[in-house]
């Protein structure tokens, strides 16, 4: 679990977590379908033909903005509602923003971004533009998020098919640095590392190739 994020020790840690609190996971394998059991429990059906019933079934399946609403209207659609720095989109009385905006990150370039951070800061910064503030959106957004006792905060992009500077700060707390080709860091991670968001945004805005200054950044 978690192999798509993080890179793989801590991936595996990630898994264990789940299996030291008593889940069971079923890895590499995809939900062919839903069942009802003789008692009426819920149930999925998985690719091998095994079938596993519970209390309740949820079904995590990732989103895609839907768009047709925006392009009917004639708006700029690409992988979300298009906007410029103020969050207006290409019809001067519309505005976009939270997750279905596609905007101008001042560190990430242009790009679509489902977090809470996000929503808030610019459904508050589309509110103001709206009022005749020529306010532009600078704040890139951070996303949190915890599992059992293990919490996290992150910037950036998380791809674990990046290479990736780890530094383990002890006490099973780490800070993850991905890198794109130029070496340069593009997301942060920091596992049990708290208020260091703002040190993470200036490492990105940043960009320093050094590893060794690098690691030394967030301690
Ligand atoms: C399961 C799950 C877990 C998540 N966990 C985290 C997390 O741990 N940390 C984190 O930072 N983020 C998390 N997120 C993402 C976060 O919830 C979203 O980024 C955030 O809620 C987006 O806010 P929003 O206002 O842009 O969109 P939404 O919250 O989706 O609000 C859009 C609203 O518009 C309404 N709407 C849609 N179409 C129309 C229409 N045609 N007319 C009128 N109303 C319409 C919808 O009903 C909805 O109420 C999670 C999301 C999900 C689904």
């Amino acid at each position: 679990m978690g192999s798509t994020v993080f890179p793989g020790k801590l991936a595996d840690r990630f898994h264990q977590l789940y299996l030291d609190h008593g889940v069971t996971l079923v890895p590499g394998r995809l939900a062919k379908g839903a069942l009802v059991g003789a008692d009426q429990r819920p149930g999925v059906l998985l690719d091998d033909g095994s079938e596993y019933f519970a209390g309740v079934v949820v079904a995590g399946l990732s989103a895609k903005p839907v768009l047709d609403l925006a392009s009917e209207a004639g708006l700029e659609v690409n992988r979300g509602v298009v906007v410029d720095a103020h969050l207006k989109t290409s019809d001067p009385d519309i505005w976009a923003a939270g997750d279905i905006a596609e905007y101008p990150d001042v560190i990430l370039g242009r790009t679509r971004i489902e977090h809470v951070d996000h929503a808030q800061n610019s459904g508050a910064t589309a509110g103001r533009s709206m009022a005749g503030s020529d306010e532009t959106y600078d704040h890139t957004p951070y996303f949190w998020s915890d599992a059992f006792e293990l919490g996290w905060e992150a910037i950036g992009r998380l791809d674990a098919r990046l290479d990736t500077e780890v530094v383990e700060l002890g006490e099973g707390r780490d800070v993850v640095y991905y890198l794109d080709e130029q070496s340069r860091p593009v997301g942060v991670l920091l596992l049990g590392v708290w208020d260091s968001v703002d040190k993470a945004r200036k490492v990105l805005a940043d960009a320093p190739t050094d590893r060794e200054k690098l690691r030394s950044r967030i301690v």
